[in-house]
């Protein structure tokens, strides 16, 4: 079917069941065009939880991200268009891994990242998301912080909160996507176009975020797309975000730092499984009350922190 028939369509049977679309930014472009919110981590939290009208959320992100939501809303169903949209790198820190670094390091607060299932979330003080890593860190009692599972991200917030010493577990988690950005690559960019602006996500490797113009998560590097004076953008980060500048802000230029920076966990979502998880409604993300109660508690208390 035609996307534009097809889109029609599942607007008509989400309004009709009242149902509320959230999309993370890495979404695919006719996705994030019929979605009522598209955003980043922390957007999308905030986001769930401002659901009170819509009967369920159609969450089109990975595992993480729709169990954080339904977190946010124990009492609204969240459904996942495909089940098997797994982030890789939340595997990388399982609860129990979580537990040995506690013990290890008992003075320790815990500070994880968004990108955690809900068992290991369950045993964090806190959690952090990249775009407010070190504001949470830098809040934090303790001097000495357990994050994890992103290394790279663990580099960044270390390098902005001097005092505090920020212990990656594991010693060496990371996102496959971001894996691929190669900092000879960029330089040869930057030469063809010496007027444009490096946007660089903290999930990269720390060579590429020394050579970064800005470095901050995908909505962090949107708004920098439409407060800059630059008209050029060489963009460090999942494709999708580009898709969405293209729509949001036409008159400026974005050139992927590589072309081949895809999340196809995130691209497991089509505008066919938006429709059935619509209209079956089977896909739901739940998340035991136990583990949720304790999990949330660490939620809440980053959303706290945030707008402080
Ligand atoms: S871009 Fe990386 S961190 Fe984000 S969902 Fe994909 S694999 Fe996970």
């Amino acid at each position: 079917m035609e996307v534009s028939r097809l889109q029609r369509k599942v607007i008509q049977l989400k309004e009709k069941e009242k149902a509320l679309i959230l999309a993370h930014n890495y979404q695919r472009p006719e996705i994030q065009e019929i979605a009522d919110f598209v955003g980043d981590s922390l957007q999308l939290c905030f986001a769930a939880i401002r659901a009170e009208d819509a009967k369920y959320i159609v969450f089109c992100g990975v595992d993480f991200m729709a169990e954080t939501a339904s977190i946010l809303n124990p009492d609204k169903p969240v459904v996942i268009p495909d089940v098997e949209a797994k982030c890789p790198m939340v595997a990388q820190l399982p609860a129990k891994k979580v537990v040995e670094a506690k013990k290890k390091y008992p003075d320790a607060e815990v500070m994880l990242y968004i990108n955690t299932l809900a068992e290991a979330k369950a045993e964090a003080d806190v959690i952090c998301t990249s775009s407010n890593a070190f504001r949470i860190a830098s809040k934090l009692d303790s001097t000495k912080v357990l994050f994890g599972p992103d290394r790279n991200l663990a580099w960044y917030t270390a390098k902005r909160c001097s005092n505090k010493e920020i212990i990656p577990i594991p010693e060496n988690g990371y996102c496959i996507v971001h894996k691929l950005f190669q900092v000879e690559d960029i330089l040869l960019l930057k030469k063809s176009h010496p007027d444009a602006e490096v946007l660089v996500h903290p999930e990269c490797d720390p060579e590429v975020q020394q050579i970064a113009d800005f470095i901050g998560s995908t909505e962090q590097m949107r708004r920098r797309c439409f407060e800059s004076h630059s008209k050029k953008f060489i963009i460090t980060t999942e494709i999708g975000l580009i898709d969405r500048l293209k729509r949001e802000l036409p008159g400026k230029e974005y050139i992927p730092a590589f072309e081949g920076a895809i999340c196809y966990n995130m691209k497991r979502h089509t505008l066919e499984k938006v429709y059935h998880a619509l209209e079956s409604k089977k896909t739901v993300v739940k998340v035991p009350e136990d583990i949720a109660k304790k999990a949330r508690l660490a939620i809440e208390r980053m959303m706290g922190l945030s707008k402080q």
